[in-house]
């Protein structure tokens, strides 16, 4: 599972990356005894022995069970020791706030969702998030010294250099905000900001039912509409960030439906949650004593939740907007997997796990629009993490950054990243 994020790769001494690659073979459990590093990394055994007291030194692994003997004395196991730091993980999507700790195995210890609008702006909601982390942090007895990475999605496009939003179309004032800024400065420890389908699609290939693909496409469709792109094992972000941003796709000509983007037509204006929403409510005022008509009369307005039950109970209006949905995503998404050619797509969502219908659609509509070739072995499955495949994203993000060679030869001299040196922040870019 060598799956490096640090494109400065290139720069790092022979030293970090013979360190990082020593690291990797022991945390994925590929080599545990020294021989067994030696062997499969092909470092000769000084190196090997060198690197593997560095790690030791740093309490990052730490010394197990007696390995199989090849002859001789039997070696040692070595193991992560996967609480050695821990990371604080978030997730905000458009209505809520997901937080968690999680180790560096990537295992959530804990973690919380409660509801929230990210259009109440950054001051307001990051309060919020750091709030729940200190109350996470509290009840773990955990101290701020042992938080050595944080991880946060969000639900826009984020330039992954400077992990700031960039012109986000449904947050309002959190464009250019600087989160990492804020949030390195309150934890003391590196801060990694991504886009939140970026990081369910990197839950999902570590620990869902993607685990394995090396080419895979995760499709959210919920309120809006996004992808997050895997290619040869490796999260595609494109040149700054923004791949994968598929909901603004233009799918209807001179369409009359405005997006939360300033333009017309957008898959996400026609397909979305909010969309669908809207939508059921217009039809509601006119059908008044069908089932959206009498929610609407109780409750005055919609939500998403309703459109989906009402599918659920056979009401024909919800039924028609959900196919009508599910269809012109998978005409999208027909699109996407003709230029990606990924083995796997995994669709995620409030709007696509609200029935089975919806799904079938999405794969009939890609597999009439998809050249044969492209869909000979691709299989297209509903998320397996659902609500935690984002945090558990953004935890392996931190993981992946600070084991990467660049960032793990910065600090593991001083056995944690967490502390004062704010140099780290970023240093992956
Ligand atoms: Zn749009």
């Amino acid at each position: 599972m060598t799956i490096w994020l640090d494109p400065a790769g290139s720069h790092v001494s022979e030293s970090a990356q013979t360190l990082a690659r020593i690291l990797d073979l022991i945390r994925s459990g590929t080599a545990t005894t020294r021989p067994e590093l030696a062997s499969v990394s092909g470092f000769g055994r000084t190196v090997v022995t060198q690197r593997v007291q560095q790690l030791l030194a740093a309490g990052l692994v730490a010394e197990g069970d007696l390995g199989v003997s090849t002859g001789g004395r039997a070696p040692r196991r070595l193991e992560l020791v996967p609480d050695a730091g821990l990371l604080l993980v978030a997730e905000l999507g458009a209505t809520s706030i997901s937080v968690g700790i999680a180790t560096l195995q990537g295992e959530l210890t804990t973690f919380r969702r409660e509801p929230s609008d990210i259009a109440a702006g950054p001051e307001i909601v990051l309060t919020r998030v750091e709030e729940l982390f200190d109350d996470l942090l509290d009840e773990a007895h955990v101290p701020l010294e042992r938080v050595w990475g944080v991880g946060i999605g969000i639900p826009g496009p984020v330039e992954f250099a400077t992990g700031r939003p960039t012109a986000p179309p449904i947050m309002p004032g959190w464009d250019g905000y600087p989160i990492r800024e804020r949030l390195a400065e309150r934890y003391v420890a590196p801060v990694w900001v991504d886009n939140d389908v970026n990081l369910m699609a990197l839950g999902e290939l570590r620990r869902g039912v993607a685990m394995g693909e090396s080419d895979m496409i995760f499709l959210k469709v919920g309120s809006g509409i996004g992808a997050g792109l895997v290619s040869e094992g490796r999260l595609h972000r494109g040149a700054r960030g923004s791949a994968g941003d598929v909901g603004h796709i233009e799918m209807e000509r001179d369409s009359q439906m405005l997006c939360r983007c300033g333009n017309y037509g957008c898959l996400e204006a026609l397909a979305g949650g909010k969309a669908l929403t809207a939508a059921a409510e217009r039809l509601a005022r006119e059908q008044s004593g069908s089932f959206l008509g009498d929610r609407l009369e109780t409750a005055g307005r919609l939500e998403f939740a309703d459109v989906h039950i009402a599918a659920r109970h056979g009401d024909p209006a919800a039924g028609g907007l959900l196919a009508s949905s599910a269809s012109l995503v998978g005409l999208m998404l027909a699109t996407l997997v003709n230029f990606h050619n990924p083995s796997m797509v995994v669709v995620g969502g409030q709007v696509a796990e609200s029935t089975d219908g919806y799904l079938a659609s999405v794969r009939q509509a890609v597999l009439r629009r998809s050249l044969p070739l492209a869909t000979r072995d691709l299989r297209i499955v509903t998320s397996s993490l659902r609500e935690r495949a984002g945090l558990l994203g953004a935890a392996f993000l931190v993981i992946d950054e600070l084991f990467s060679p660049g960032i793990l030869a910065r600090w593991i001299d001083r056995g944690a990243p967490a502390g004062h040196d704010v140099s780290l922040v970023g240093a992956a870019s």
